[in-house]
């Protein structure tokens, strides 16, 4: 479900353009207001997200996607908690597995999806099959070229059926990811998160842009749409991200279920 008028949405059927969006700016904002906006919008979203489990109509997945040190993480912990840590599901894609090799790409992702009710998060994505699979030469172009229907294909199974998919690209500069690399290198309480095959991707840095871009402009649907947050800064990024589960949630056809026909009272039980 996408919103128009939010700057931040690749217009589905548009060519998105990295470049065109400043991940370094604060939009006219202020920190110390900022900070107070999320605390406000996250009470609410742990209203609707009660809501959305009550109701059990609906599912909500929220899909991230970034370049190294771009924030996936931080807007992990940000969302669950401002969510009832019960209610939402984290899962992790990482190199595939022999078993998830020796199926179609989609399988260990459909398997993932969260259920009615529930609020799904991924950290990467179906879209490292057309990403990493695409810079690092791990398929065929003619293998990855026609996943990108097969996303939009999915993903639209999932939206017919009550699942609403955000998706998220966190954008951050390379002089920004410059610096958090090396703060993880300064802070030995950091080096665990260091890696040095980061670096490789870091060297093909427009070749992931190039990646992202198609994905991004390919695969923006009206039933799942990607955003382009800017994410040099913490708490703009979390912001923006509360604000447009905020305003999705609440969009929805969504009502507190009525008492039980039966339920006339406490003193009516022996
Ligand atoms: P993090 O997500 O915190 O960076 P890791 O350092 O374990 O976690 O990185 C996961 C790695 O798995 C990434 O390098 C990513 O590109 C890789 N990966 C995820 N999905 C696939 C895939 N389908 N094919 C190949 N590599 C993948």
């Amino acid at each position: 479900m996408s919103h128009p008028d939010s700057p931040f949405l690749v217009r589905p059927g548009t060519r998105a353009v990295l470049a065109d969006f400043d991940p370094h700016g604060k939009y006219g904002l202020k920190k110390k207001e900022g900070k107070a906006e999320v605390k406000e919008l996250n009470k609410e979203l742990n209203k609707l997200q009660e809501l959305l489990y009550a109701t059990r109509k609906y599912s909500l997945l929220v899909v991230l996607q970034g370049m190294d040190t771009s924030g996936k993480d931080g807007v992990i912990k940000h969302v669950v908690e401002a969510f009832n840590p019960q209610g939402v599901c984290v899962t992790g894609f990482k190199v595939p597995t022999e078993e998830e090799l020796d199926h179609d790409f989609l399988w260990r992702v459909h398997k993932a999806t969260p259920r009615k009710g529930i609020v799904g998060v991924f950290n990467r994505s179906h879209y490292e099959d057309v990403l990493v699979v695409r810079v690092a030469n791990l398929a065929p172009e003619a293998v990855w070229r026609r996943r990108y229907e097969a996303i939009n294909a999915f993903e639209r199974t999932l939206a017919e059926s009550g699942t609403v998919v955000l998706k998220f690209y966190l954008h951050i500069s390379k002089e920004r990811q410059r610096e958090r690399l090396q703060d993880r290198l300064d802070d030995p309480t950091e080096h665990w998160k260091f890696k040095v095959g980061d670096l490789d991707a870091r060297a093909q840095w427009d070749a992931y842009t190039a990646a992202y871009e198609d994905a991004l402009s390919f695969c923006s649907t009206p039933y799942a749409p990607w955003y382009i947050i800017p994410a040099d800064r913490k708490w703009v990024r979390n912001l923006f991200i509360s604000r447009i589960l905020q305003d999705t949630l609440s969009s929805l056809d969504m009502a507190w279920p009525p008492l039980e026909e039966e339920a006339h009272g406490i003193e009516t039980i022996p």
